[in-house]
């Protein structure tokens, strides 16, 4: 059974959290820090920024789907579709982590990623099987 009270809670929720796109929208999308010095943005950073705030807001359009059946309409809201946005890399991030799931071993273990110096990286391709095993 449809909960209302319980559903608008979560909205709120969910409105009242902070992510990404109201930290942009917040603070501005054209100035980038790095190392502590504010830097003017490339163009295509300063394009993502400028779409994440938008990303399933409205302000990208939208549609209504109506349902066959029911002949109900549900008003869906267009995504940025940028690979940066967490709204829209939120379903394939889901995914992999699904598949990553279906591949771990029934036992407690632990998965350790090691980055190496550059300058190794000709010597690990070379030999890579009696450094790095089978991987
Ligand atoms: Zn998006």
């Amino acid at each position: 059974m449809f909960d209302r009270k319980a559903a608008n809670r979560q909205r709120e929720t969910a409105a009242q959290r902070l992510s990404i796109a109201k930290v942009i929208a917040e603070y501005g999308g054209d100035v980038d820090y790095r190392d502590g010095l504010p830097m003017r943005a490339g163009d295509r950073t300063a394009k993502v920024m400028s779409l994440i705030p938008k990303c399933r807001t409205g302000a990208l359009g939208g549609c209504t789907w109506q349902c066959r059946d029911c002949d109900s309409n549900q008003l869906v809201l267009k995504s940025c579709g940028d690979r940066h946005c967490p709204t829209c890399s939120a379903t394939s991030r889901y995914r992999w982590h699904e598949q990553l799931l279906s591949w771990a071993i029934g036992c407690d273990y632990l998965h350790q990623v090691v980055t190496v110096p550059h300058e190794l990286n000709d010597l690990i391709a070379a030999n890579h099987k009696r450094l790095i095993g089978d991987v």
